[in-house]
């Protein structure tokens, strides 16, 4: 069997890709390359990333190609990716030409414009009679404006559109290039002018467009402080954030942002999270305790010991992976890319046909057909439909980030718009997780002291919520050493004191599974955790937990947005559960489940009702929410397995913005579809009106182009207005 050969990957930033037109040029000149695995663009963040065989193909090469498609590749490093987070906000280097370029074009655009007009105008006084080919020699005053005017605007996009040639590119650039080449061919400067001065205004507003599409995510980005406040040697100092190392004291005064991951070790104040869980209400927070970079500090003094570097915070993570989100395309984005790699060669072809059949076969004027055979290449131009579905997905992505809800990608976001059954973890996820230990029981003569030492000693390793609460309750109790700890998941915990083996769990996990204790607890509603050796128990804790305040409207808010099951997953026993049912109104409940049981319950209902959701605590429940379709992670923000392995991370622990995901997924997907049809009409009515000669070349270009491209932009803009706790939504 051949060893796949691992692949490498390096990421460029492509200033100039602002389109998804530029994107598919820079994707295809790529993939004529031998060594490339994969490309994923990103228009959004401007961002090309590529995977490929080292041993075929190097960096150089990489970048030439991206070069030969017309882009100026700047490569980023490894460490710079998060680096570039901050970057961003105090401006990426290369801005300063970038704004020059714009300013150019803009320029080009403008002159472009008056030249037009001033044709046009003259055009009118004084018009000239007939076509005048240049190469004939006599021009006109009106058609030397308008040639000019082809000129400065084309100035733009000719060198793309005839590098396009080269490499066969149909791209959108080179149909322009072509559509003005071909009416000044044939004397008409008019139409010659109008593509070139509309087209480039096209490409400014579309830039515009995009750009405040981008500018939500960058906005996101301005979030990462910039500088931190340290004590160093002593010293009070002021560094950039990405100089500060991990265990270092930090100061951050009342009012300032919080400029890394770290444990409070002096001090108490509230911190707005907002930033991170997009929970409005400040937090309190002490000694011992976690607070994130990006997070406001209110009104007290707090020394942090740094626990993290700033390319590592919570918050560069979710950057990041908002970042990557784009990657993941939605099915309707990869559909609608599909089809414009067919459409458009079947337009040019069209074109070609248009231009080359009705003189030659049905001696129609020549002339008139020409121009509709450019007006096709016109339209020919994917960009408003291959733009249609990243902008409104991009737009629901960052708009998410700052309520505090990570969508790691399109196709989650599209998938969630599907769900009809959600299932739910129990402990930690519907309850608070927080429970706490109720009763303390001994058997076979232990005291209680000791049964709760044990136990506290073996449980301070794990970070399972029950482990908490024994932990807590033991507190002030000497701990004895521990060796050979062992976590069983979903069970208990295992580990040896002083030579001898001792259990602490689910009562399925000792001999006696069933001493008369726990059943007693049991009857309560409470969950028995028994402590004890394999032949010997020493006694039984009872666990409580309650019920989430909001658990309970969050269920009967998906309930009235149609969801048509909803389901309880637990490993705590059957009485725990069916109350726990009950109170909250889930539909079906399965208790004493194992992990690998909760992955196949979540398989049943994947084949009952199709896209399922998943919603669990990310650490015991990874399994899963990886076998559903959506898995999504409560409370991410302070556990890092959450955060990596949920598809959607709830950054806070509010359940309220499962009803506001599902809007926002559903939303989404109206939009997209929205945008998808439209655009798709819009280019057939106009090709089917270029037959009769109803759309001009002029129409082409606003139409087609340009308003095509502002309103599924401005259509996707209106995502970004549906927020959590408010019931509106658009249409
Ligand atoms: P849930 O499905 O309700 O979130 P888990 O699958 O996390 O519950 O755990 C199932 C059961 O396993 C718990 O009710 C408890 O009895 C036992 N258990 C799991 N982890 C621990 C632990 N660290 N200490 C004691 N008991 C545990
Ligand atoms: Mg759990």
């Amino acid at each position: 069997m051949a060893v796949r050969e691992r692949t490498s990957s390096s990421q460029f930033s492509v200033p100039d890709m602002e389109c998804a037109g530029c994107a598919a040029s820079i994707e295809r000149s790529l993939s004529a390359i031998e060594g490339v695995d994969e490309i994923t663009t990103s228009v959004m963040t401007q961002k090309v990333t590529v995977y490929y065989y080292p041993h075929s193909v190097d960096e150089a090469s990489i970048a030439s190609a991206i070069r030969k498609a017309g882009y100026d590749p700047h490569k980023i490093g490894e460490a710079e990716t998060a680096m570039d987070i901050h970057g961003a906000v105090h401006a990426a280097p290369g801005s300063a030409s970038e704004t020059f370029w714009k300013n150019r074009e803009k320029l080009l655009t403008i002159l472009s414009g008056l030249f037009f007009f001033a044709g046009l105008a003259l055009d009118l006084i004084r018009p000239e009679q007939g076509h005048t080919y240049f190469w004939r020699g006599h021009l006109g005053t009106s058609d030397l404006l308008l040639l000019t005017a082809a000129l400065l605007g084309g100035f733009n996009f000719f060198p793309k559109g005839i590098r396009a040639l080269w490499t066969l590119s149909l791209d959108m650039d080179f149909l322009m290039t072509a559509a003005i080449g071909g009416a000044v061919a044939i004397g008409e400067y008019t139409e010659a002018a109008a593509i070139a001065f509309l087209f480039s205004s096209a490409e400014l507003l579309e830039d515009y467009a995009t750009e405040r599409a981008r500018s939500s995510l960058r906005a996101l980005m301005a979030l990462a402080p910039d500088t931190a406040t340290i004590l160093r040697n002593g010293c009070e100092m002021t560094v950039m954030v990405e100089e500060v190392q991990r265990h270092e004291l930090v100061l951050v005064r009342p009012g300032e942002k919080i400029p890394v991951d770290g444990a409070i070790v002096e001090g108490a104040s509230s911190v707005d999270q907002s930033t991170i869980t997009g929970e409005s209400i400040p937090i309190a927070r002490t000694v011992g305790e976690e607070v994130f970079a990006g997070t406001i500090n209110q009104e007290g003094y707090l020394e942090l010991k740094a626990l993290r570097l700033a390319s590592e915070s919570t918050l560069s993570r979710i950057l990041k992976m908002v970042e990557e989100a784009e990657a993941h395309r939605a099915p309707s984005e990869q559909f609608v890319r599909k089809f414009a790699r067919y459409y458009t060669p079947a337009i040019t072809l069209l074109a070609l046909a248009v231009i080359l059949l009705p003189p030659f076969a049905f001696e129609e004027s020549f002339e008139t057909w020409f121009v509709r055979g450019l007006t096709l290449l016109v339209i020919a131009c994917p960009c408003a439909l291959v733009i249609s579905t990243p902008v409104a997905v991009v737009s629901s992505i960052t708009s998410a980030a700052r309520n505090g809800v990570l969508i790691k990608g399109g196709n989650y976001l599209e998938a969630l718009a599907k769900v009809r059954a959600v299932a739910f973890d129990k402990t930690g996820t519907l309850t608070q997780g927080h429970p706490r230990v109720t009763d303390v029981l001994p058997l076979n003569g232990c005291p209680e002291r000791k049964i709760l030492a044990i136990a506290a000693a073996l449980e301070q390793r794990s970070q399972h919520p029950i482990a908490g609460a024994i932990v807590e309750r033991a507190a002030g109790l000497e701990r004895p050493r521990v060796e050979d700890f062992e976590s069983l998941t979903g069970e208990g915990v295992r580990g040896r004191i002083d030579g001898t083996t001792y259990l602490v769990g689910r009562p399925e996990l000792f001999a006696d599974a069933a001493p008369e204790p726990a059943e007693r607890l049991r009857r309560e509603g409470k969950t028995a955790i028994l402590v004890g050796t394999d032949a010997q128990l020493l006694g039984v804790l009872a666990v409580a937990d309650t019920a989430r305040q909001d658990a309970g409207k969050a269920i009967a808010a998906l309930r009235r947005q149609g969801i048509e099951r909803v389901v309880m997953l637990t490993g705590d026993n059957r009485e725990v559960a069916r109350a726990m049912a009950a109170e909250l109104g889930v539909d079906e409940w399965r208790a004493d489940l194992l992990p690998r049981d909760k992955v196949e319950a979540v398989g049943k209902l994947k084949s009952q009702y199709g896209e399922i959701a998943m919603v669990g605590d990310g650490v015991n429940d990874a399994p899963a929410l990886a076998a559903a379709s959506v898995g999504i992670a409560m409370g991410a923000a302070g556990a890092d397995a959450a955060l990596e392995t949920a598809d959607v991370a709830l950054m806070g622990d509010d359940l309220a913005k499962l009803p506001y995901l599902l809007e926002l997924s559903r939303s989404s997907r109206r939009i997209i579809r929205q945008n998808v049809w439209a655009s798709v009409l819009v280019k057939f009515s106009l090709i089917a009106g270029v037959f009769p000669g109803l759309v001009t070349l002029i129409m082409a270009v606003l139409v087609g182009d340009m308003g095509t491209s502002l309103a599924v932009t401005g259509n996707a803009m209106r995502l970004a207005r549906i927020r959590p706790g408010k019931g509106q939504s658009t249409g």
